[in-house]
């Protein structure tokens, strides 16, 4: 086993469900081309790619045919060894069943487990019924896939905690912290450091900042002993009113910075034991 204490792990998040192609242009929609990126970033130094899916006209989508395409698409490069996190949120409401399918069938090595409800951007209800979240960890215990479990508020922390006490979620858990989704938590400093602190001993955690907060919450991740996540799922711009040319691009900006830091961006392989993960292909 390598020397992992000088790793940290960036996941790429491709396109989400939100951001369009009126926001950037780069923002990929159909399998070949989330699949590209995908490529694209483990070249850049992505260790793991968080995978959403669209229509072709960019609408937020959670069809099986498409996750099936892209999966096969980003595992039919042989020399790519990325790990995959599907989203079990590529629509904020849905049938249960629908947005569990992708993960069981294609079994990724992570798949993302939303810790409780919101209102989602002033928009709509982000939903994660107690029900849904019931299925979908036992689900994802039973297929082995690794639940990230992303955290936009400090609520969220204690109902993962729950599910862990009634043996829905097992420990060591890994946490995904998003900030700066508007109905969550604000992207400060102080809020990461916070939620850092609630997080049960033994977790492993990456932290993201959404738009403006990109920047900030990525710095103090590093400095705080966190993974990171970039792309434009995330955030589409790469300074103030300059948009980011692509996913590899900011991928290779966070690469850049942890190495500025004295510090390594993680294989997928070292990713794999740093959050316990089972490789799948
Ligand atoms: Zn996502």
């Amino acid at each position: 086993m390598s020397d992992l204490k000088n790793k940290r792990v960036i996941t790429a998040c491709l396109c989400g469900s939100w951001p369009t192609r009126e926001n950037n242009p780069a923002v990929p929609y159909t399998p070949e081309e989330i699949a590209n990126d995908a490529y694209e970033c483990w070249k850049a130094g992505a260790a793991i790619v968080h995978v959403h899916v669209r229509e072709p006209d960019g609408t937020p989508s959670i069809r099986y045919e498409l996750y099936e395409e892209t999966i096969g698409r980003i595992r039919a490069h042989e020399d790519c060894d990325v790990c995959i996190n599907i989203t079990s949120s590529g629509r904020e409401t849905g049938p249960d069943e629908e947005r569990i399918e992708p993960i069981v069938q294609l079994l990724p090595e992570l798949a993302s487990f939303d810790a409780g409800t919101l209102n989602w951007q002033n928009r709509t209800i982000f939903e994660n019924h107690p029900r849904f979240l019931e299925k979908l960890g036992l689900a994802m215990q039973q297929a082995n896939v690794k639940p990230e479990i992303e955290i936009f508020d400090a609520g969220m922390v204690y109902n993962a905690i729950y599910y862990m006490k009634k043996g829905i979620l097992r420990a060591p858990c890994h946490y995904q912290l998003v900030l700066g989704a508007a109905g969550g938590m604000t992207n400060t400093v102080e809020n990461l450091v916070y939620l850092k602190s609630i997080l049960p001993e033994g977790s492993t955690w990456a932290a993201a900042g959404i738009g403006a907060g990109h920047m900030p919450i990525m710095l103090a991740a590093i400095a705080m002993g966190g993974h990171l996540r970039v792309g434009l799922e995330d955030n589409v711009y790469y300074h103030y009113g300059v948009l980011a040319e692509s996913n590899a691009q900011l991928v290779a900006r966070a690469k850049r910075l942890l190495e500025e830091a004295g510090l390594e961006a993680a294989s997928p392989d070292e990713a794999r034991q740093i959050y316990g993960l089972t490789r799948k292909v």
